[in-house]
């Protein structure tokens, strides 16, 4: 196992699925596993996005193949991962990145209605264990490991998008018990994001007081940038973290901290 750092950063020969791999954190994650050497499929429901981001690593001198499927549709999931082995023969990493946080979500909790819960749930929580569950086979074989994608809202509670922290908050119990049930072979980690910018912000950056509100509450003063989240999620992938599991890397600029 010893070896220099940079060499355990490394992932040449291992085989990466980014969920929402096409935009935002999930592209440069995808981006940055495959710098480190990673073979990487990015997927989506938008065909366009995923393609762009696969080109972008093959025009870099990496392999990668775009393959859309709607994490709400257990058949596509299996699709994508049979597809995956098809092509690249086998699974070694799994990046749970997806998420939605719609606006029917969003508000005091006697405004949200059940509605407001099932997309956010269906993709946040349970498209992540369908996604880990249908590599399973592939990642004890090849002694691979997944990295789930939470949120400060899967530590802490954020005000008005409680169907949001309920599913990050689920999405952190299902990373530990995972790792449990999963040891020796797999290790199971999570990151959780402070604010980063990306489509799903972008309301944000245009509304100065909320912005001013989420500096006040963030040591590093700012909003992080998606590549910044996606260094911890190759590192976590990777040699490097060989004795970790079950745990929570907070990217969050110092916000739960205090
Ligand atoms: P984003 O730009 O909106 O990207 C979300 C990705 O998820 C897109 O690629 C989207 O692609 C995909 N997706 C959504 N629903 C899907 C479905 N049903 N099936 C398959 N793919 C689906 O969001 P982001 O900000 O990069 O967020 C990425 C992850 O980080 C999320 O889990 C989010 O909760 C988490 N996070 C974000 C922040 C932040 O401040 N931005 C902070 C903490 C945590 P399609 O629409 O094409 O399917």
């Amino acid at each position: 196992m010893a070896g220099p750092v940079t060499e355990r950063f490394d992932l040449t020969d291992r085989v990466a699925v980014v969920t929402g791999g096409g935009r935002g954190i999930g592209r440069a994650i995808a981006l940055g596993l495959a710098d480190a050497g990673a073979t990487v499929v990015p997927t989506a429901r938008s065909e366009d996005e995923t393609e762009r981001v696969a080109e972008t690593i093959r025009d870099r001198g990496g392999r990668a193949l775009a393959v859309t499927a709607d994490l709400r549709e257990r058949a596509e999931i299996d699709a994508l991962f049979e597809r995956t082995v098809e092509e690249f023969g086998g699974v070694d990493t799994v990046v749970n990145n997806a998420g939605a946080n719609p606006d029917t979500a969003l508000g005091r909790p006697e405004r949200v209605e059940e509605g407001g819960y099932e997309l956010v749930l269906d993709v946040n929580l349970r498209g992540a264990f369908r996604c880990a569950t249908a590599a399973a086979e592939q990642l004890r074989e090849r002694g691979g490991s997944v990295v789930n994608v939470a949120s400060v809202g899967g530590l802490v509670g954020l005000p008005r998008q409680h169907p949001y922290v309920a599913s990050k908050h689920g999405l952190v119990g299902l990373t530990k018990s995972m790792a449990i049930d999963w040891a020796p072979e797999v290790r199971v980690n999570a990151v959780a994001p402070g604010y980063v910018s990306t489509s799903l912000t972008e309301g944000i950056e245009e509304n100065e007081t909320l912005r001013e509100s989420i500096l006040d509450r963030t040591p590093l003063e700012r909003i992080a940038d998606p590549e910044e989240v996606a260094g911890p999620v190759v590192f976590l992938a990777s040699d490097a973290a060989s004795f970790v599991t079950g745990s929570v890397l907070t990217v969050d600029g110092g916000w739960t901290a205090q």
